[in-house]
């Protein structure tokens, strides 16, 4: 096997194990080869964690994906024809055996004039930051004695549009500290790094977290709450699955996902209602959770069903995630995707307790939404994740 490639499985097996540094099929990865001629990449709908030899990533030639960023014809399309456009080139740029029709994540282009190893990443600590009002400044602070600081790239709609953005704050950094960036902070999104060797890149990932976490507690449930009943969790399951059926006049099933350390200690707060009350933090939380979980204080089926009226109404998705008061979280969803929900609104009721200590959380913008709604790239993301095994 190539070293490049061998390299990418191993970073991302690594850091895609750990759930606090990213959720579901979030995240990827890339290496370039030696001779600089090509870039392995994770696949879209691969999880880190599940890449390996025969699946989870694509080899494109660096040049071709280099000169998707340099098409000015392409900043000048409508988002509709460019943005599956940009993945179709992806998809042209690609020289491997690869024959699943597996796509180039959608970030391959800037991942292209980065260092020789990037890994990009959604952690929990970081998102504490990204996701809040004071989030800049605060991480200033945190990186204060960094002879070279990260660059912060305020949120830009994802795909070609980020890509452009991060490019030129590169060249800007490139000019002011003569050196390419090492770490950046991209709101209401994530972590990228990027070095000359994996361990330096692991080390950048940890180096971050570690510098991250240094403000942040860990919220603890206030008291141990006795286990629920058996019979409130089944009658919880059948008032939200019968009310999702009313709602959205889709059958799904319900899973219950109990003991989850971070949904604890969310449900004894007063807030929690409040807090859920703000949309989606990251297109992540959007595409696989159809936005922030429903803060239920009663479970019967006429206030669900009330509830997620009113969200398709207002033309947004109807949640998938239910925090129910005393009893915890419910998902209605496919038993592939469920799980990915779980997980992901364990990490967002986190984040959002601790961007109250940063001003306030930060959350995507109704336009910003409406974006990745229509994005075709997403769409495809969703979809595979909801069979991936
Ligand atoms: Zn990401």
């Amino acid at each position: 096997m190539d070293k490049a490639l061998a390299d990418l499985i191993r970073i991302s097996n690594v850091t895609g194990k750990d759930t606090t540094l990213v959720q579901g099929g979030g995240g990827n990865t890339s290496v370039k080869t030696a001779d600089g001629k090509y870039m392995y990449i994770k696949a879209s709908g691969t999880a880190l964690k599940n890449m390996n030899e025969e699946k989870g990533w694509r080899r494109l030639r660096l040049n071709d994906v280099l000169s998707i960023i340099e098409d000015k014809s392409l900043a000048q399309l409508d988002p509709d024809i460019r943005e599956p456009e940009v993945v179709n080139q992806l998809l042209l740029a690609c020289d491997d055996k690869v024959t699943s029709g597996a796509r180039p994540s959608v970030e391959s282009h800037l991942h292209a004039f980065l260092d020789k190893y990037v890994i990009h990443l959604h952690p929990l600590v970081v998102a504490a930051y990204v996701n809040a009002k004071n989030g800049r400044a605060e991480i200033e602070k945190v990186f204060k004695n960094e002879k070279f600081p990260p660059i912060w790239v305020p949120y830009a709609d994802p795909g070609f549009m980020l890509a452009k953005k991060i490019g030129q704050l590169v060249g800007d950094y490139q000019k002011q500290f003569g050196r390419k960036p090492a770490v950046m902070i991209l709101q209401k999104h994530g972590l990228f790094v990027t070095a000359g060797t994996a361990e330096a890149a692991l080390r950048l990932v940890r180096k971050v977290i570690k510098l991250c976490s240094s403000k942040l507690k860990e919220p603890k449930p206030r008291k141990t709450s006795p286990p629920a009943a058996e019979g409130d969790i089944t009658a919880a399951k059948s008032a939200i699955r019968k009310a999702v059926l009313d709602a959205t006049s889709r059958s799904l099933p319900v899973s219950y996902f109990p003991n989850i350390k971070s949904i604890d200690a969310f449900m004894a707060r007063k807030d929690a209602g409040k807090l859920l009350a703000t949309p989606a933090l990251n297109p992540d939380e959007l595409v696989y959770a159809n936005g922030s979980a429903m803060w239920l204080e009663k479970c019967d089926v006429k206030t669900i069903t009330r509830k997620l009226t009113s969200l398709v109404n207002k033309g947004q998705k109807p949640a998938a995630a239910f925090i129910v008061k005393g009893l915890g979280l419910f998902v209605a969803a496919g038993q592939k995707s469920a799980p990915v929900i779980a997980e992901i609104t364990a990490c967002s009721v986190l984040i959002r307790m601790y961007a109250l200590k940063f001003g306030g959380i930060l959350a995507l913008t109704k336009r910003q939404q409406d974006f990745i709604n229509n994005w075709e790239s997403e769409a495809f993301r969703k979809k595979l994740a909801s069979r991936q095994s």
